[in-house]
């Protein structure tokens, strides 16, 4: 029993020490909650993908092209990062849905055997906050995570 008071003790000592926030990380999330949060909504907001509303706790500070890949000085811009709740903040990021020319938001095949997904309502509408400068990092994302899986429905309403 001592050892798990230890071992719990220290595993959380440690998450204080190593925290994994990236420097930039807590500014972008502040920045793009202010912009997408609106006039009467408190502690909530939707996920740019889904479009589903979220408590802040659930949605995530996605890079919309992966943060590696992205020259320094651009890593602190909110033009390449966007609010995701954390489902698809990860489909994303494996590259099962992008954003494809002229903002529509495109789905992998296989993203269907999972029915229930909010986002699969989604696929084939206009991703709502595409503009012209974000635009380059959802084509890089596009060519380089989402096509790699070759298997792909790219279709307008
Ligand atoms: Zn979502």
């Amino acid at each position: 029993m001592n050892s798990l008071k230890y071992l719990f003790r220290n595993s959380f000592r440690n998450s204080l020490m190593y925290s994994t926030t990236r420097p930039e990380g807590r500014h972008l999330r502040s920045s793009l909650i202010i912009r997408r949060m609106g006039e009467g909504r408190h502690g909530e907001c939707d996920c740019s993908l889904c479009s589903k509303t979220y408590p802040l706790f659930l949605l995530e500070t996605a890079h919309l092209r992966p943060r590696h890949s992205l020259p320094k000085p651009e890593r602190i811009t909110l033009d390449c990062v966007e609010l995701m709740c954390r489902v698809c903040h990860s489909i994303y990021d494996n590259g099962f849905v992008g954003v494809g020319k002229e903002g529509i938001i495109v789905g992998r095949k296989d993203l269907n055997i999972y029915g229930h997904l909010p986002i699969l309502s989604r696929i084939g509408t206009p991703y709502p906050f595409y503009n012209l400068r974000n635009e380059q990092y959802f084509s890089w994302h596009y060519e380089h995570v989402f096509r790699r899986g070759k298997i792909y429905i790219h279709f307008k309403r």
